[in-house]
């Protein structure tokens, strides 16, 4: 499976999406000190435009998966709002972009099956957007249903580490086969990645979302019990499939999700990328249960219960905690 031309399009077209939201956050988020969910809303279609964009022109015959959609988008935006979200594309394209343009591109590949699918999440952790802690732009491919291809485009990816590097951004991806790398968001040389040896529950980093509703606490603490960790054992909150990257990058060890509300069911979009990128890099990925995720199925993994991502040397100490904690 040759995807060399895939990843280098899904790269550039990650950094791209990922420059518009700086840009945006910069704006409206930094300088205007806008609350609420506008400034989301803006990078949200503005990156999945591009997004669109790009692919429609690279791959006119693929399907894509993302949350948005233009019906919404001329239906819910205000008038001032879509020209914003046109002026941030029409920046970022370098040539002047119609209100049509941006409906074409938020719906391509969309309502269709083929064998060839993009993943896609515009803003992956948009509170994080907001706070201007992690987020990325998120784009995967599966192809017959298995994730083969994920990048990662994470501006604020180093921005909690105690000595952060000048350049904070981190790209990190992966195509089946071909390893798993980190580049500098701006651009860079490739550095191979891998997962942490860390083979002791006590000394494992656990990273769960920095949103408490997104995460089931309660259960994460009788998991950490049943695994004999004690109060104070590595711990880490954060947004986004900068989680994925974590482990893959050997920066954590564990990521568990598990919604609070038992019907719920993962969004695809949340999973597809980071599971490329983190199983090429040498980790596992399963749900809480231990059945592989299963992206056959829609928008939503509703054969699945939560998510579970290691390092894959913790992987069976952690689904036995889980069995053993009463979900
Ligand atoms: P995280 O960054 O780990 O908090 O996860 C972000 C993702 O959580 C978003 O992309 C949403 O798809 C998803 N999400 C949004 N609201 C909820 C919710 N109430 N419960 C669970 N997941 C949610
Ligand atoms: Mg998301």
């Amino acid at each position: 499976m040759n995807l060399a031309k895939e990843l280098e399009i899904a790269k550039t077209i990650a950094r791209m999406a990922a420059s518009v939201c700086q840009n945006i956050q910069e704006e409206l988020v930094v300088k205007a000190e806008k609350t609420g969910r506008e400034p989301v809303t803006i990078a949200d279609y503005a990156s999945q435009a591009i997004i669109g964009h790009a692919l429609a022109a690279n791959f006119s015959d693929d399907a894509v998966l993302s949350e948005e959609r233009s019906e919404e988008y001329m239906l819910l935006l205000s008038n001032e709002q879509r020209l914003q979200v046109q002026r941030f594309v029409t920046d970022a394209l370098g040539g002047y972009v119609f209100e049509d343009d941006i409906c074409v591109w938020l719906d391509f590949g969309k309502q269709k099956q083929e064998q060839r699918t993009w993943v896609i999440d515009p803003i992956d952790g948009t509170k994080g957007f907001l706070g201007q802690r992690h987020y990325c732009i998120a784009i995967g491919l599966l192809i017959d249903g298995e994730p083969v291809l994920g990048t990662l485009a994470s501006p604020g990816f180093f921005s909690d580490e105690h000595n952060p590097p000048q350049d904070i951004g981190a790209l990190t991806f992966a195509s089946r086969g071909e390893g798993a790398y980190i580049e500098a968001l701006g651009g860079g040389k490739p550095v191979p990645i891998r997962v942490s040896a860390i083979n002791d529950p006590l000394r494992a980093t656990m990273l769960t979302s920095f949103e408490s509703a997104h995460t089931d606490m309660t259960f994460m603490d009788r998991v950490e019990r049943a695994l004999g960790r004690k109060r104070g054992a590595p711990r880490r909150r954060l947004d986004s499939q900068d989680k994925h990257a974590m482990v893959a990058t050997g920066m954590g060890e564990v990521y568990m999700r598990l919604v609070p509300d038992s019907n719920f069911r993962e969004k695809m979009w949340d999973h597809a990328a980071g599971c490329a990128v983190v199983t090429e890099a040498g980790g596992r990925v399963t749900d809480v249960h231990g059945q592989p995720l299963d992206f056959t199925t829609g928008t939503r993994m509703t054969n699945n219960r939560g998510v579970l991502v290691t390092n894959g040397y913790l992987h069976d100490a952690i689904l036995a905690a889980v069995a053993s904690s009463d979900i």
